[in-house]
């Protein structure tokens, strides 16, 4: 497995894989990895013939300061892992390879950036103000750089998912995004990078997963009615202590917000187990009954 930290380098290695008929697959993280980004890894190895990681704490996708510090970088560990796993390549750029303007949109140099569109207005978009225009504009960098076939994304960040789906379709992009399902641990906490940072033994986070399953329930008893399910949902994790951040039913694919359940819609959910905040979501299915 090869590692490396400049663009002009992983460049060249891709083309000469390219020359060679390989179909190259990318799997983006943030790095400290866990099983649910290696799972991502088994996902893409059928689509494709050579495996890029890239591992980038991406600063302009954090609006909270202190939640960038905080973030878990574990470099040597998740090259490691990534060799277990049978990656070829780890791209591990700087940010001034990636950002050689500097950070700052808005400032005098005013950097050339790419914002994220309709999708990104709610949920996790309207908490984190600014949250996927980072996410789309390095993405975008990336598929720039590393020119893939195919890329893969966790449902476990369904926004995400359907913000990148859109970003790649609009601006012509032509790589197939694939959709990996939400890994959880045995007690079904959704697998994060953040979960390091919760207190050992700590069971309020569960109440998260808890209530997803309750909400989807619910649904198959009949429930249609959007503010109920929510209500429930809040009721839930509140009464183990977190707090919520918003709880929705989204359209699966559009995002928009629904108030009744009449065909595929997802129950997305963030919130704060003291100054940790996690995310989760589930299908509501619906059989037409
Ligand atoms: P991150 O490092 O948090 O930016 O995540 C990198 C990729 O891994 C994203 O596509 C995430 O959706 C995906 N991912 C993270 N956690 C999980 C999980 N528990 N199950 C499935 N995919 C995940």
């Amino acid at each position: 497995m090869i590692v490396s930290t400049r663009i002009p380098e992983v460049r060249s290695i891709l083309n000469a894989q390219r020359s060679q008929g390989k179909r190259i697959g990318v799997v983006p993280t943030m790095g400290a990895l866990h099983e649910g980004h290696m799972s991502l890894v088994r996902v893409i190895k059928p689509h494709c013939d050579y495996v890029v990681l890239w591992l980038f704490l991406n600063p302009t996708q954090f609006n909270n300061p202190s939640d960038y510090e905080r973030y878990p970088r574990t470099l040597e560990r998740d090259t490691a892992l990534a060799a277990e796993e049978g990656v070829d390549l780890v791209f591990a750029p700087g940010v001034e390879e990636i950002y050689p303007a500097g950070l700052d949109a808005y400032g005098e140099k005013r950097s050339v950036r790419v914002y994220a569109g309709d999708r990104s207005r709610g949920y996790c978009g309207a908490k984190r103000p600014g949250h996927f225009d980072g996410v789309v504009h390095v993405v975008a960098a990336l598929f720039n750089i590393l020119q893939p076939d195919v890329a893969v994304f966790g449902e476990k960040d369904y926004q995400q998912l359907q913000v990148i789906r859109q970003m790649v379709e609009d601006l012509h992009f032509g790589i197939e995004i694939i959709a990996a399902p939400l890994i959880r641990d045995k007690n079904g906490l959704a697998l994060s990078s953040r979960n390091e940072l919760l207190g050992a033994g700590s069971a309020g986070p569960l109440s998260i997963s808890r209530a997803l399953r309750m909400a989807q329930e619910s649904v198959i008893a009949g429930e249609r009615d959007v503010s109920r399910i929510k209500e429930l949902v809040r009721r839930e994790i509140e009464s183990a202590g977190l707090k919520p951040d918003y709880a929705e039913v989204a359209d699966a694919e559009t995002l928009r917000a629904l108030e009744q359940i009449s065909g595929p819609a997802q129950l997305l959910v963030a919130a704060y187990a003291g100054e940790v905040r996690l995310i989760d979501n589930v299908r509501l299915d619906y059989a037409g009954r």
